[in-house]
């Protein structure tokens, strides 16, 4: 295990690419951990992959939110964004009052979060954007690309890819096994998978990955590396890696919060 987590590890640089996994918890999650958000950036450039529970407050260690370039939704599920409702009362009458930020994730995100929240005017705080269904790409500026994916799981739900400088990170969303993940993760530097069950069998019908489906995703992608997350708390993490593992064949580590891993 010790030689995995070496072996995931590279020299953190300012401008390299880069995630810090905010949150990584799941539906519902381990004492101390956050749900869905991973902060990657490159050249000065920075977009938060989700914004689950508890994960507005931990972000703010790393990056005053008014300062990302973008945020992206994968899916509508509260563990992927509800703290988009915290995001909007500070953007609006907090700190980053005045900024507008890009917001890019499924359709009918803004009227699922002015429903629960009982407020309009999300426009003042947020510029939505519809991810393309199917797929297609968000341009950060600077070279940095991101690049979303349909999987199948509450549709639709979108995998990503950033890329920079000839480097690449995917983060699967939360998918059940498809085809379309191992695609655009082909060739990756760092895959981060979710592994809800463990080492368990998946229950028929959850649309979800266990570790060892982490692994055979990565293998069939030709990833780097895997960083498994989103695992519900009930589970041995252990075994879950060594199943992983040998799926896998590379580097596998759980990722841990707030931690930075280069691409
Ligand atoms: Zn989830």
């Amino acid at each position: 295990m010790a030689a995995d987590a070496q072996a995931i590890s590279r020299h953190v640089s300012a401008a390299g690419l880069q995630i810090v996994p905010v949150g990584v918890g799941s539906a519902y999650s381990a004492p101390g951990e956050a749900q869905s958000c991973y902060l990657v950036s490159a050249a000065g450039r920075s977009v938060a992959i989700d914004l689950g529970s508890g994960t507005m407050n931990l972000l703010q260690r790393r990056i005053a939110p008014e300062d990302l370039d973008a945020v992206v939704i994968t899916h509508l599920h509260p563990d992927h964004c509800v703290d988009l409702m915290s995001l909007r009362v500070y953007m609006v009458w907090g700190p980053g009052a005045g900024t507008v930020l890009p917001v890019h994730g499924p359709p009918g995100l803004r009227d699922r979060l002015a429903a629960f929240s009982g407020s309009e005017g999300w426009d003042t705080a947020f510029a939505f954007s519809d991810l393309e269904a199917g797929g297609g790409e968000v341009d950060l500026g600077d070279g940095v690309v991101l690049r979303h994916r349909e999987v199948p799981h509450l549709p639709p739900t979108h995998a990503v890819r950033v890329e920079h400088g000839g480097r690449s990170i995917c983060f699967s969303a939360d998918c059940a096994p498809n085809e379309d993940l191992p695609d655009l993760a082909r060739g990756c530097d760092l895959l981060v998978c979710e592994s809800s069950f463990g080492a368990e069998p998946v229950p028929d019908g959850l649309p979800h990955l266990n570790a060892r489906d982490a692994g055979e995703i990565a293998a069939r992608a030709g990833a780097g590396r895997l960083l498994l997350v989103h695992c519900s708390p009930e589970f041995d993490r252990d075994a879950a890696l060594d199943a992983a593992r040998s799926a896998f064949g590379g580097p596998v580590a759980w990722a841990r919060q707030g931690e930075a891993v280069a691409a």
